[in-house]
């Protein structure tokens, strides 16, 4: 199924509901098909959708529509002008051929561990839009990444937009590869110094690492509360020991990077 509309899109979506796997990018979904473990019985493509694919600036708030690639976020004027540090995020995944089909919903509703927008955008308290007949409802980054693979979005609800308040001057992303330089993050940071401290943890547990009662103090306080508080995972690209020493190292370097002062 292709609908041209966001319309039919999402009356298709109330209609099948689970029984047609949205597709967005494809970059998740095919390697899924292509290895046997999803052999879905319909797909709902959203690649027609241009209404999905938007990035504008509303009233100070950056708006990425669902279908906006990855690498039409890192090369937006708007966004490298207003909210460079989420266009960085972006640039960081992959190489330039994935990041020309991933889209933003997509690396948000794949919900993969080990992913780098997800933890930017949770600092940045972005919203994700999910639409469905029943109305829109707006969720944290927190709220929609359940688990492994797992969101909130329920079957009839499509995420059709990321809602991105002004970025603070003071933000920072850093993404530690393990293996090779278009890898995966073994662990990503992200964090900005607004009226407080935020600091997200990715691609070390199931979900976006996010402790605001551990960002009062210095960088090394703050570094070593979150190497002792996150329970990491162990993958291929680390084990969890070698994370909690990069979780450290990681956490303390991006909040440096944010507690410059002026001379
Ligand atoms: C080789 C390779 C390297 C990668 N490296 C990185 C990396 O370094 N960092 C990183 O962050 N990511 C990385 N990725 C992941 C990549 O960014 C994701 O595969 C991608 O973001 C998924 O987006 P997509 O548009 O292709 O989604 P799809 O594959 O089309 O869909 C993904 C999932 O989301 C659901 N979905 C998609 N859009 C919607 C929507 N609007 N509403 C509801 N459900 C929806 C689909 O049903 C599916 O379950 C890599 C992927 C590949 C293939």
């Amino acid at each position: 199924m292709g609908p041209d509309s966001l319309e039919e899109a999402l009356a298709l979506r109330a209609e099948r509901g689970d029984e047609a796997t949205v597709l967005a990018g494809g970059t998740f979904l095919g390697i899924l098909m292509n290895q046997g473990f999803l052999a879905p019985a319909a797909l709902l493509s959203l690649g027609r959708v241009v209404e999905l694919a938007g990035i504008d600036v509303v009233d100070g708030e950056l708006r990425l529509g669902a279908m906006a690639t990855h690498r039409s976020v890192e090369d937006s004027d708007a966004v490298r002008s207003g909210w460079p540090v989420l266009a960085r995020a972006f640039s960081l995944v992959a190489s330039p051929r994935v990041r020309n089909a991933a889209t933003v919903g997509g690396v948000l509703a794949d919900a993969d561990y080990a992913s780098d927008p997800p933890a930017m955008l949770a600092a940045l308290d972005a919203r994700a839009v999910l639409r469905s007949p029943r109305g829109d409802r707006a969720v944290g980054v927190g709220e929609l990444i359940q688990g492994y693979y797992e969101t909130c979005i329920e079957p009839d609800e499509l995420l059709v937009e990321v809602r991105v308040p002004a970025q603070p001057e003071r933000a920072a992303y850093r993404k530690f590869r393990s293996r090779s330089s278009e890898d995966r993050p073994c662990v990503a940071v992200a964090a900005v110094r607004g009226e407080r401290l935020r600091v997200v943890v990715g691609a070390v547990a199931e979900t976006p690492q996010d402790f605001p009662d551990l960002c009062d103090g210095s960088p090394d306080e703050v570094a070593a509360r979150y190497a002792e508080r996150i329970e990491p995972l162990s993958d291929a690209r680390g084990s969890a020991a070698y994370r909690r020493r990069v979780i450290a190292a990681e956490v303390r370097r991006a909040v440096e990077e944010v507690s410059w002062t002026r001379a």
